[in-house]
């Protein structure tokens, strides 16, 4: 008897994609998110990928594998001869391993070579069970365990269909780079664009003495909650310090935010485009704070010109909160370390920034900033996560 679980992916998904590509990617990013498990061997078959392995890999494979996307369930199942009696004996012990009051058998004859039919070995099996396990009844509409044996050149026997996160492989989508900061929004943003195939290059303004190295270890980590699905980041922590000070030193305070944010836009574009990445992603969200208004997104949006995806912008925080509870960042993500834009923040900041008044109070900063920005990018240190 060997262990497998079994992979699917979404046929709707595959439109418009090149099938074949979408299913190696697929099988490739499977095999990479697994690979600190030595027994796993991942094939694909028929409409369907195969991971098998030991029985000791399986809990520990079955949640790293559940995360990657494009797939849309997985089951855990054995692998049987395709003989009627070894199946039948390997059904009843699936069976007795099991808790249910009501069950069914799904039999699936798909090697046309095996001479009895589907509904008669979903019969023959379901028998069997009923002989050998005392007080437990069919149901064949809503059984508490539905057990299904799909006979193929070898024979699967599997009764829980766990749902995964759906999506598209990462790396069909090219790549963005994400504006990641150590908050609850930024990793959700990534989580949703990663779903999409979008491949991540994480960029982090850090500001210190102002931010602590302790907000900069907390945002490899929320690199590496979300590297778990989209198998890894690369993040670059820019040091932020200099240009930030200069700003509050030189520009109007009621813009500084603005101002400090359409630089952390120049500087990440730069860094999208030394990584051949396509796009800008953002955790921001619509009204969420006084620079997340139309105004000011307009007033951020308009110093970069690769376009910048917002995936979080119609969500409500508690919305946000959800996810970022349920992909596992949330815990992190509200750990006390600052970051750089709560100590920078005017008391009284712009809401409704005009983008002319802004390119105004930019000015000072017009002459020093190149070198400046140049400098900040190749000091920023590269993580692999
Ligand atoms: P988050 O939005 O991740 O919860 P936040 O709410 O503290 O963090 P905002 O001030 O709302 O951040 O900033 C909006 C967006 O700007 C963030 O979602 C993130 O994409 C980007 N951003 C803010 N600060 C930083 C930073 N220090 N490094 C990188 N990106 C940042
Ligand atoms: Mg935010």
């Amino acid at each position: 008897m060997k262990h497998v679980i079994l992979v699917r992916y979404g046929e709707i998904s595959l439109k418009g994609l090149n099938r074949n590509y979408f299913i190696d990617l697929l099988v490739k990013n499977i095999r990479n998110t697994l690979k600190r498990f030595e027994s796993v061997k991942v094939q694909k078959i028929q409409g369907r990928i195969i991971v098998d392995l030991s029985e000791e890999d399986l809990e520990g494979a079955l949640e790293a594998v559940t995360k990657v996307f494009g797939i849309v369930s997985v089951s855990p199942a054995i692998v049987v001869e395709s003989d009627i009696d070894v199946i039948e004996k390997a059904t009843l012990e699936q069976a007795k391993a099991t808790d249910f009051k009501t069950f069914r058998i799904t039999a699936k004859r798909g090697d046309k070579r095996f001479p009895i039919q589907s509904p008669e070995l979903g019969r023959r099996l379901g028998a069997v069970v009923l002989r050998n396990i005392p007080d437990i009844k069919v149901d064949m509409h809503t059984p508490d365990m539905n057990l299904w044996v799909e006979v193929r050149e070898e024979t699967y026997i599997y009764h829980k269909f766990i749902q995964c996160n759906g999506g598209l492989p990462v790396g069909c989508s090219g790549k963005t780079a994400l504006l990641l900061s150590g908050g609850i929004d930024s990793p959700v943003a990534g989580y949703m664009m990663a779903k999409r195939g979008v491949e991540l290059i994480g960029v982090y303004f850090h500001s210190f003495p102002f931010t602590s190295d302790r907000a900069k270890d907390k945002v490899i980590d929320l690199a590496k909650i979300v590297s778990g699905y989209c198998g890894k980041v690369t993040l670059y922590v820019v040091p932020f310090t200099e240009i930030q000070t200069k700003i509050v030193e030189v520009c109007p305070e009621r813009q500084t935010t603005i101002i400090i944010r359409r630089y952390m836009m120049r500087i990440a574009q730069e860094i999208a485009r030394r990584n051949g990445a396509m796009s800008l992603t953002t955790g921001e969200s619509l009204g969420q704070v006084a620079s997340q208004t139309q105004e000011g997104l307009g007033a951020t949006n308009a110093v970069v010109d690769l376009p910048v995806f917002r995936p979080l912008i119609g969500m409500d925080k508690q919305e946000i909160v959800a996810i970022a509870e349920r992909i596992g960042t949330f815990e992190t993500s509200i750990l006390p370390y600052e970051d750089c834009c709560t100590i920078f923040v005017p008391k009284h900041p712009e809401t409704k920034p005009k983008l002319e008044a802004v390119v105004k109070s930019e000015r000072p900063m017009e002459e020093i900033a190149g070198p400046m920005i140049e400098k900040a990018i190749e000091d920023a240190e590269i993580i692999r996560v």
